[in-house]
């Protein structure tokens, strides 16, 4: 990658202006590549988070009043300025977060998608007229926007996990105060920047960061606040949730997986290995939605292990700046102790390392593309979610006995599987718990199917017709003539 795009330094977003915190404190953003500080980001503290209530409180009576076909033209537009912006925007990503230049466009240029697709949705949020009982009397249930929303996102897709919520919040006419990841703050700020100058009124969208447990412990209970939207870990999201039943506020939650890859005997085996090894190291295994437990049949067990081995060891790790670079460093240094910890404990249990295993040198965050095989059900790995480069394999005998595997963890977000059987992929898609089966190729996350998790994954779908219901309220109007 040659034309070098200057990295900027992030402010917040309140009423339509971009301004430094009120206390005048930032946050310093690193890139996980080479482990220099790159900018700053604006640290905002309460009274930064007072000025967002009142911008996102004036922001709502503004642009619930605005019709659903003017709001839809102003996303329409926003979409297309981050479809011009993708490149630029693609490589502050990279900068911040790590992952290769072109899968960073793909996410700018997928976010384009998510706008338009929500754009659409946001004229179809049809009520109902119901037969009434009397004559004169006219009974319906209209759809109304919940109120201004609170969006708490994480860094891993820094684009990607905003504008799912921030999409469908506007679409349905709330307003919105989008909490992005500091670590990864400037290209989440030009998703925002693309709907101010798309011309949104002010307040609508805002954004902040800080301290994540501050902000959301001052903006949950908060009585301008009507619904939260959360991405993250579980246990981040359970103690949020909470918090949003103790005050009665609505919550979508897209929590962490551990999602089963199933491949079994009669499957396209080379097919199977191609697709699945590119999800796993996909962002660095980085992904809610990444396969991590790896079942394969008994027939084809060291088939499959030793393909994905192979295809494991022929990824190009490196700086996602870097032309042919295939998997970029972790985000956060803090992972990679982690990672150390799961893999060794694993092979503590018996498991067996055939390749990778470890840190890549000793600046940045690179880690090897892993596999672990024969890995027993004790091993941590294979009951925490990983969220780094390791692929985890056991083998099974009977569909009974990989389901009862497939659905022995509280997760329940992402499931993939590999049959050649129609029979065997039916019992699948109706047996498996979790929120999404995608089997026989990858085809999760696209914004007209449905995205979410079940279980300790969370509630609620992200993607798909429903999604824009999470931001909708029905009310009941009854009228009589005369
Ligand atoms: P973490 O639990 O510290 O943070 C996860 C995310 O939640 C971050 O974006 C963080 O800013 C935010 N967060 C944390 N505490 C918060 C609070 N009290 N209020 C509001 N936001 C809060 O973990 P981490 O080290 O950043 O990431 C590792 C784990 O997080 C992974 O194991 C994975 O389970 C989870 N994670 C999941 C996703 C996802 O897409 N579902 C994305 C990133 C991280």
């Amino acid at each position: 990658m040659t034309a070098a795009t200057a990295y900027t330094d992030t402010l917040l977003l309140i009423d339509g202006e971009w301004r430094p915190a009120a206390e005048g404190r930032t946050i310093d953003v690193v890139n996980p590549a080479t482990d220099e500080v790159i900018g700053t980001v604006a640290h905002a503290t309460r009274p930064d988070l007072d000025a967002a209530l009142a911008a996102v409180d004036r922001g709502f009576k503004v642009w619930s009043a605005t019709s659903a076909y003017e709001r839809s033209k102003i996303m329409r537009k926003a979409a297309d300025l981050l479809r011009e912006r993708a490149g630029k925007i693609a490589q502050l990503m990279t900068l911040e977060q790590g992952k290769p230049v072109a899968e960073a466009k793909g996410e700018v240029l997928a976010g384009a998608d998510v706008i338009d697709w929500f754009a659409e949705e946001a004229r179809r949020t049809y009520g109902q007229i119901i037969p009434a009982r009397l004559p004169g009397v006219t009974q319906m249930a209209i759809k109304l926007p919940v109120g201004p929303v609170a969006a708490f996102t994480p860094w891993n897709f820094p684009i990607n996990q905003v504008v799912r919520k921030l999409s469908a919040a506007i679409a349905a006419g709330c307003s919105i105060i989008v909490k992005a990841p500091e670590e990864t703050p400037a290209s989440p700020a030009e998703l925002l920047r693309v709907f101010v100058d798309a011309g949104i009124p002010a307040g609508v969208v805002n954004l902040v960061y800080g301290v994540p447990a501050e902000i959301s412990e001052y903006l949950i209970p908060h009585p301008v606040i009507r619904k939260i939207s959360f991405t993250g870990s579980t246990p981040v999201g359970k103690h949020l949730a909470a918090l949003a039943g103790q005050h009665m506020k609505l919550a979508t939650m897209e929590l962490g997986g551990h999602a089963p890859a199933i491949v079994f005997g009669d499957a396209d085996i080379d097919k199977a290995v191609k697709v699945l090894a590119a999800s796993k190291y996909r962002n660095a295994g980085q992904v809610c939605v990444s396969p991590t437990r790896f079942l394969v049949q008994e027939n084809v067990y060291e088939r499959v292990v030793d393909a994905f081995t192979v295809a494991a060891k022929s990824i190009k790790v490196g700086n996602g700046w870097d032309d042919g670079t295939q998997m970029g460093p972790l985000a956060n240094e803090r992972r990679i102790p982690v990672l150390q910890e799961l893999i060794a404990d694993a092979v503590e249990h018996g498991a067996r390392l055939t390749t990778g295993g470890g840190r890549i040198g000793n600046k940045g965050n690179f880690f090897e593309p892993t596999v672990l095989a024969d890995v027993p059900v004790e091993a941590r790995i294979m009951n925490e979610e990983p969220f780094g480069p390791v692929a985890i394999f056991r083998s099974f005998d009977t569909l009974d006995e990989v389901i009862e595997e497939a659905n022995r963890l509280p997760f329940g977000l992402a499931s993939y599987a590999f049959t050649g059987s129609a029979d065997t992929a039916n019992q699948l898609g109706l047996r498996i718990e979790a929120g999404m089966t995608t089997i026989n190729h990858n085809g999760l996350a696209l914004p007209e199917v449905p995205f979410g998790g079940i279980k300790d994954s969370g509630h609620g779908t992200e993607g798909g017709s429903e999604a824009i219901n999470a931001y909708l309220s029905t009310k009941f109007v009854t009228q009589m003539s005369g």
